[in-house]
């Protein structure tokens, strides 16, 4: 997917600056570029490669500026590979930033407050690379969401505080783009209800298909539904992390039992026409492999367009972490810098199974999910949903592809010489 950040980086950096990006997903990095400055953005996965690319760099007497949210959260672990560091949201700092560099006084950290002010993103930056990209464009609406899991990054850093972009900017973007299909990268859109249906009724005036991330307590508010519905909303990924309770009430996630049956929730918002992508996190302290099997019962029985079932992870920054490395759980305090780490590799001690048991079944009830009978009977009912063409297609196109990939992720690296790698 098009990386939306780079082009609000580019908005925030005044024209006099000349800007090369290299997507290090889809291609080689320039090491011999001319550039004075190399700007990095980290996240907890990237961190080992992000540190590789920035030593490099270092070497060859580039200034190096680092930012994002494993920067955010773990300052000290980026200290070491960079001359500057930028916590929290580069809005506010940006553009201060430069003209230190500039003038030779700039200061080795920067704190951003939380602050989405920065107008319309500047695309051009990754033009060259758009056929690369899936043809979907990312707008961000805000940041933040109104709960408090454990285990979550977003709640480490914006608390429960909730800010978003001015109507008018979001709605100008989306005309920019030019696009049909968008993907609201919030992590929780109706964080603000009212902001949320003011916005909705505008977005519905574009004849847009678009897809966002909520939390299942949008199904409460049918008349919300019934608006996204109407302006154009055709998927939502909800993150349910669990169905048992136990694990729910210790991850703060109890409220979604608490809300009423979970199961007329998801039927309320299937009635209502929009598609989920459930997502599933296993090896709470309660899992075992009776849980993957209840949770693929209720996926089956819920027909969802799409699933994740993925592994617990334990991000620096977040409870889950503190709580982990206080019982003595870690198997490596920076999993995420571990030698041989890839994909797959559960970091911790489950409590009742054994990492290599929690991986496994992870992927074993992935390729369940993904079966071909699963995906035909699911597929028969998406037409009680959407008549859309384009929604069907992108249906068969995304199972298949699950289906053929579960086993493909797993076993690859994280970080590490992968200058030669082909992409
Ligand atoms: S609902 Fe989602 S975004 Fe909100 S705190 Fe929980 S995991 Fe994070």
């Amino acid at each position: 997917m098009e990386p939306i950040t780079i082009a609000v980086l580019r908005r925030l950096t005044p024209p006099r600056f000349e800007c090369v990006f290299y997507d290090d997903r889809i291609e080689a990095v320039d090491f011999a570029t001319d550039a004075d400055i190399i700007a990095i953005t980290v996240e907890t996965y990237t961190a080992k490669r992000a540190y590789a690319i920035a030593d490099r760099f270092r070497k060859m007497g580039k200034l190096v500026v680092m930012g994002g949210y494993h920067i955010t959260m773990l300052p000290e672990d980026a200290k070491p590979h960079a001359d500057i560091i930028v916590r929290g949201n580069a809005e506010g700092v940006w553009a201060g930033l430069l003209a230190d560099i500039e003038a030779d006084s700039y200061r080795p950290e920067y704190v951003g407050e939380a602050r989405m002010d920065y107008g319309l993103p500047d695309r051009s930056i990754y033009q060259d690379k758009m056929d690369k990209y899936l043809p979907i464009s990312l707008v961000e609406i805000g940041r933040g969401c109104h709960h408090n899991c454990e285990f979550c990054s977003i709640y480490s850093y914006f608390k429960c505080q909730y800010i978003h972009r001015s109507i008018e900017d979001i709605i100008a973007e989306i005309k920019l783009c030019k696009g049909k299909v968008y993907f609201f990268v919030d992590d929780s859109i109706f964080s603000d209800k009212a902001f949320a249906k003011e916005l909705f009724a505008e977005v519905a005036k574009l004849d847009i298909i678009w897809v966002t991330q909520v939390t299942l307590d949008i199904a409460q508010d049918e008349e919300l539904l019934l608006l996204m519905k109407k302006s154009g909303c055709e998927l939502i990924l909800i993150g349910f992390e669990s169905i048992d309770p136990d694990n729910l009430k210790q991850m703060n996630k109890a409220w979604s039992v608490k809300l009423g049956e979970r199961d007329e929730l998801v039927e309320r918002i299937h009635r209502c026409g929009i598609s989920i992508y459930a997502s599933f996190v296993f090896g709470f302290d309660f899992d075992n492999e009776q849980s993957f099997k209840n949770c693929l019962e209720f996926c089956k029985k819920h027909q969802f367009f799409v699933t994740a079932y993925n592994h617990l992870l334990a991000f620096p920054g977040t409870g889950t972490y503190d709580r982990f490395a206080k019982e003595g759980r870690l198997l490596d305090d920076k999993w995420w810098l571990q030698e041989g780490y890839t994909f797959g590799t559960i970091s911790y001690r489950p409590k009742l199974l054994t990492p290599s048991e929690l991986s496994a079944l992870c992927r074993r009830y992935k390729k369940y999910f993904f079966g071909f009978m699963s995906i035909f009977e699911r597929g028969r009912t998406l037409k009680t949903r959407t008549d859309r063409a384009s929604i069907v297609r992108a249906y068969w196109l995304a199972n298949l592809l699950l289906h053929f990939e579960v086993d493909k992720r797993y076993g690859i690296p994280l970080g590490g010489n992968l200058d030669e790698v082909r992409k």
